[in-house]
């Protein structure tokens, strides 16, 4: 994954080249409106053909907080990087520039199949990913979110590009799940990817914020230029929250990795010893051999488990003690949640955790207490 080569260096220098008059923190620009220039000589006539909104001169359709924390996460996720003021807002955008007229879509959270439906009244159509080969035609989308909600099983990428690229259609890949350097959608043959900010890459519960990641400029100029239009663009503070949560993003990343690896081993090591624990889903326990490849350091630090019964799902979350009992993922703490209380689909002695940065062995011990 050559993509993401120097991560750590990437995520504290992204935007180096963006500093004002040697500040090393970055200010925060609240002004919505910018005066323009005193000199008549620089005032041009307006030309919506020559370049994407720019200039900040209002900052529906840019500012500089929005700019540098753009420029951060381009080198982190390998493409050309347009923030949005939520994940949704996000995979919206993506929609209405690409107007498909299907869409091909499985199992995954919910909230994106929300936003689909909104389209569904101005007419795309939504078919289960088997009706790839039957129905797609040039220009559909496929959507695969990797890893998938909750469970945090793999689909196979490079599969599902080629099915829909046979097709004509466009895969697009919600790797909110599992952010670089776990996984490298481009390099598998996704056309456009999506994450939400909210979750890893913000990473401490206070950013509500969404990223597409394209391939060419020319995509990402005309996704700017309808979000000027939309109004849905990154607010400043939350700029410059998420820039700041970027620069240790790599560190979080690889702790919460690691955490996952030896806790979802543990889980499954000893499933017969701890007797309110009855399944465990995670692509790290996964047979199938593309895995291996795809996720090469190890899958999603969110992963499903199941327990006995309904009763006991709603007490394991009080039980432990590192873990908060809360929706979201991605955060620096581990949390659980027990996901029938916001999914009407979960089962009901499902829970999901998303691992934090804490100490491995602390959070096997809490785990351990709870499920035995
Ligand atoms: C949270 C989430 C979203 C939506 O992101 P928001 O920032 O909450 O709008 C989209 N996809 C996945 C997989 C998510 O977990």
């Amino acid at each position: 994954m050559k993509a993401f080569d120097n991560l750590l260096s990437k995520a504290v220098h992204g935007d180096s080249r963006m500093r004002e008059r040697g500040d090393v923190a970055p200010p925060i620009h609240v002004t919505t409106t910018r005066t323009h220039s005193k000199d008549p000589e620089h005032l041009h006539a307006h030309n919506s053909h020559d370049a994407p909104p720019d200039d900040d001169v209002y900052s529906r359709e840019g500012h500089p907080n929005c700019k540098r924390v753009e420029a951060t996460l381009s080198e982190l996720l390998g493409g050309h990087c347009v923030a949005y003021s939520s994940g949704l807002s996000a995979y919206n955008a993506l929609l209405l520039l690409k107007t498909p007229k299907r869409l091909f879509i499985g199992d995954g959270y919910f909230g994106i199949q929300a936003v689909a439906r909104i389209s569904q009244r101005s007419g795309l159509e939504i078919h289960p990913l088997e009706k790839i080969e039957e129905l797609a035609e040039n220009g559909d989308f496929v959507h695969v979110e990797s890893l998938v909600n909750p469970t945090a099983i793999a689909p196979n990428i490079r599969s599902f590009a080629k099915r829909a690229h046979d097709k004509g259609a466009i895969l697009v890949v919600d790797a909110t799940f599992a952010p670089p350097p776990l996984q490298a959608p481009f390099e598998l043959g996704a056309d456009i990817i999506i994450h939400s900010a909210s979750k890893y890459l913000g990473g401490h519960s206070d950013v509500l914020a969404g990223v597409l990641v394209t391939k060419s400029e020319k995509e990402a100029y005309a996704l700017l230029e309808d979000r000027a239009s939309i109004g849905t663009i990154i607010p400043p503070l939350t700029s410059w929250l998420l820039l700041r949560s970027l620069k240790t993003y790599p560190l979080r990343i690889k702790q919460q990795s690691a955490n996952v690896n030896a806790i979802v081993k543990f889980l499954s090591d000893n499933q017969s010893k701890l007797s309110k624990l009855t399944n465990v889903y995670h692509s790290n326990l996964q047979s199938d051999q593309f895995v291996a490849s795809q996720l090469p350091h190890g899958g999603s630090p969110t992963f499903s488990i199941e327990v006995t019964d309904e009763q006991t799902a709603k007490e394991v979350p009080s039980n432990l003690k590192l873990f908060y009992h809360v929706t979201s993922l991605g955060d620096v703490h581990s949390t659980i949640e027990w996901r029938a209380a916001i999914d009407e689909n979960a089962k009901r002695n499902l829970l999901r955790l998303s691992i934090g940065i804490e100490d491995t062995d602390e959070l096997i011990a809490d785990l351990k207490q709870a499920l035995e």
